[in-house]
């Protein structure tokens, strides 16, 4: 089960640190952008397991990113979890109504982040048709 891909799109150089340290102690591998249309790029290219999309980028933004992979056919099924600092109490439906998978409130936890990706890598195996 170990060794999934995670593509990490985040701008912010220690976050992206970061999160890269706490995913491969936790056994998974990674492929990383600081920016949307980067991220965008290696989705199309790799098809990871899951993606980290940060939603404040300098370019496009998380959402615009998100929706850029949902219309492409070979990238519309990935999950991708939105990552964002915004501390408004709304946020959760707004981003799963953008059509996320799941969302991650920074900062991130290093204690929990790996099993909460391994959570979410887990619901998308299982979850059933609708
Ligand atoms: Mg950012």
């Amino acid at each position: 089960m170990a060794g999934e891909l995670i593509l990490v799109v985040e701008d912010n150089e220690r976050n992206l640190r970061l999160v890269r340290d706490v995913l491969h102690h936790g056994g998974f591998r990674t492929i990383e952008a600081s920016t949307g249309e980067d991220g965008v790029a290696l989705a199309r290219r790799h098809e990871p397991d899951l993606i980290l999309m940060d939603v404040q980028l300098p370019d496009i933004d998380g959402v615009e990113a998100l929706g850029r992979l949902r219309r492409a056919p070979e990238t519309a099924a990935l999950p991708v979890v939105a990552v964002t600092a915004f501390a408004m109490k709304n946020d959760r439906a707004r981003f799963l109504a953008a059509g996320f998978d799941g969302y991650l409130e920074k900062p991130i936890s290093v204690r929990l982040l790996p099993a909460q990706v391994q959570r979410f890598l887990t619901a998308r195996e299982t979850e059933a048709p609708r």
